[in-house]
């Protein structure tokens, strides 16, 4: 007819689904179980490699099937605390960054939800280049798989975190938390998974009514509607009161407590008065801050304030009786701020 007809993204499916995609190519549902742990257990990085599957139905795979396999393209560690940051290329040539940080509660992996983003927050590097796509669910897990079979070390925690605004690929990153905590797969559980978002108001309300387990993170940056929008365009459009507001409705629909991200600019939110604000703000809620002092971008003139600055700002805001952490700044000496490697690479190749 000459139609062109997509290959299957096979590793975005759920189990139930790939039966229902074998059964339409002739196959009995239960081979389902059979080939489901090659793709998100063992990994397989290609059809070839999945030993117990018959000739005929790797061929059947082959035509009408992606595997989606990120290629590791560069990969830093921290010779301070073991911080490794991966550049994957995606199927298309795309580039996105992951990151491993070990804990001693466990390894956790950022991830990134986007190439690109097009949110524009100020101090962000992965704004500077707009957005170029929303990553696929399969694209989301490969970092996490990835990561785990280059390490030979078990990822226990998710942090939606990378590159991207994660709630503007709403679809993509929902199937993604429910592959990556599905029992047939990984199998994390969904209290180790952490959503970011800078503040899609209905988009964090959907999320609540989904009633899954993830923690949702509000990126708020500034106690008041005037700076958050000079550090947050999307503050525009949805401000601070309903941002919070939905962090509140989160808690409700799902009893998840709500973390605050607030990354301190010297100068533009990091005063007495700017943690008393913010106190007064949150005062109440079961939530979290999360206190960061913000990662130098060579394209943007914000600097992060002075540790005693950051005590001080700290201590104001526990008079409110809030629950305060000053992150830990992992791979300090590794490519800094989200979206800066990506950036690097582009700009290497660039010169040929
Ligand atoms: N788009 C999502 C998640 C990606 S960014 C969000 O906005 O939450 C993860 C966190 O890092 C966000 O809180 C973001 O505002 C913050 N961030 C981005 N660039 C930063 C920088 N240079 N220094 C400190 N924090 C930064």
């Amino acid at each position: 007819m000459g139609v062109f007809m997509e290959k299957a993204d096979i590793k975005s499916w759920d189990q139930k689904e790939l039966g229902e995609f074998l059964v339409s190519l002739g196959e009995k549902p239960f081979r389902a179980k059979q080939l489901y742990p090659w793709l998100h257990i063992k990994h397989a990085v290609s059809f070839e490699d999945m030993t117990d599957i018959s000739k005929k139905l790797k061929e059947k795979l082959i035509n009408s099937c992606h595997l989606t396999v990120l290629r590791q393209v560069d990969m830093q560690q921290s010779k301070l605390d073991g911080t490794r940051k991966y550049l994957f290329a995606l199927p298309d040539g795309n580039l996105a960054e992951s990151v491993l940080m070990r804990y001693s509660h466990g390894n956790s992996v950022c991830v990134s939800s986007q190439v690109g983003c097009r949110m524009g927050c100020k101090f962000c590097a992965s704004a500077l280049g707009g957005l170029v796509r929303g990553l696929t669910p399969a694209e989301l897990l490969e970092q996490v798989y990835r990561i785990q079979e280059d390490s030979g070390e078990r990822v226990s925690h998710v942090v939606v975190m990378g590159m991207g605004e994660p709630l503007d690929n709403y679809g993509n990153v929902l199937k993604f938390i429910r592959l990556l905590s599905d029992g047939n797969g990984l199998n994390i559980s969904q209290r180790n998974i952490t959503v970011s978002t800078c503040g899609i108001v209905p988009k964090m309300r959907k999320l609540a009514d989904e009633k899954l387990q993830v923690t949702l993170a509000l990126s708020l940056h500034a106690p008041t509607q005037e700076k958050r929008e000079a550090l947050l365009p999307i503050a525009k459009k949805y401000g601070i009161q309903e941002a919070v507001e939905a962090c509140r409705y989160y808690f409700q629909q799902t009893g998840r407590r709500v973390t605050f991200e607030y990354s301190l600019v010297e100068g533009a939110n990091d005063s007495r008065e700017d943690a008393g604000k913010l106190g007064a703000l949150l005062q109440g809620m079961n939530c979290h801050v999360n206190l960061i002092p913000v990662n130098p971008v060579a394209e943007r003139d914000y600097r992060p304030p002075n540790r005693r600055r950051v005590l001080d700002f700290k201590n104001e805001l526990e008079k409110y009786g809030i629950n305060v952490t000053i992150r830990r700044e992992m791979g300090r000496d590794i490519d800094g701020a989200c979206g800066q490697l990506r950036k690097r690479f582009s700009e290497r190749q660039g010169e040929g």
